[in-house]
């Protein structure tokens, strides 16, 4: 076949039909052909270890941030396998950092916030402080 956007002739793990683009070479894409499962082995295992370490990232967030961090975690790995389209994982990074950057600034006003307080108290006072 011709056709450069061939899609996979593979099935997904939900028995959906997969959307990767299939290999010039097989009626399969990377994921689902034999002949790649090595590579997808390593993709799985370092797929497992990017896990590991969210996880200790995870106890360093702030809570308020947890859900977040878990569902583009979540994104990430739908993404490369597929069940998210890769406009759909843009807009949820996109969403993502609008959050993060909305938290942030809510985050420097709270301190500058303390830091104007401690200011503008007398020096005795900031003494005993
Ligand atoms: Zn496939």
């Amino acid at each position: 076949m011709v056709d450069a956007a061939r899609a996979c002739a593979g099935t997904r793990r939900d028995g959906t039909p997969c959307k990767g683009q299939a290999l010039p070479s097989s009626e399969l894409c990377w994921a689902h052909d034999p002949a790649s499962q090595d590579r997808v082995k390593a993709a799985r295992s370092a797929g497992g270890k990017a896990r590991s370490k969210a996880a200790r990232a995870d106890k360093l967030m702030p809570a308020a941030m947890r859900p977040i961090f878990g569902c583009l975690l979540k994104a990430l790995l739908d993404t490369r396998d597929g069940t998210l389209t890769p406009q759909q994982g843009t807009a949820m990074a996109s969403i993502a950092g609008a959050l993060v950057k909305t938290y942030s600034v809510g985050q420097l006003e709270e301190r500058l916030a303390a830091l104007e307080e401690v200011a503008q108290a007398p020096v005795a006072e900031r003494r005993r402080a």
